[in-house]
C-alpha cells in the first residue's frame, strides 16, 4: 500500500505517482565467521546475482540461491519517489527462499 506523502520531501505521492525499481535482498549468517563475531545481515543489491560475499570475512556464497547460509532471498519493488528520487514505500515483496523462520 502506498503512502500518501513522501516521508522524505512530503511530496503528495497521490498528485505524483512514484515510480518502481526493483532490488533484491539476501538475509545472510556467514557460517565462515567466527562465531563472536558471526550476525544476521541483510545484503542488499541492484540485480539478482549468482554469488555473494561475506561483507565481513569475505567468504564466497555461491550460489547465492542455495547456500546453506543464504537464508532468505527476497525480490523487492519499491517505490521511488519522483519528487526527490528517495525510495519511500515498498510496492511488493516477493520471497525466494526462507529458511529463517520468518526472522528476516
Ligand atoms: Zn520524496
Ligand atoms: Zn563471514
Amino acid at each position: 500500500m502506498a503512502a500518501e506523502l513522501c516521508q522524505y520531501c512530503g511530496a503528495d505521492l497521490d498528485e505524483t505517482p512514484p515510480g518502481r525499481e526493483q532490488g533484491w535482498l539476501y538475509g545472510v549468517e556467514c557460517s565462515a565467521c567466527p562465531p563472536g563475531r558471526r550476525r544476521s545481515q541483510v545484503l542488499a543489491r541492484r540485480e539478482r546475482v549468482a554469488a555473494l560475499s561475506c561483507p565481513d570475512c569475505g567468504a564466497l556464497l555461491s550460489p547465492a540461491e542455495e547456500h546453506p547460509d543464504v537464508l532468505v532471498v527476497k525480490e523487492m519493488i519499491y517505490e521511488v519517489c519522483a519528487a526527490c528520487g528517495a525510495r519511500c514505500g515498498v510496492a511488493s515483496v516477493r520471497r525466494l527462499r526462507d529458511l529463517s523462520n520468518g526472522t528476516m
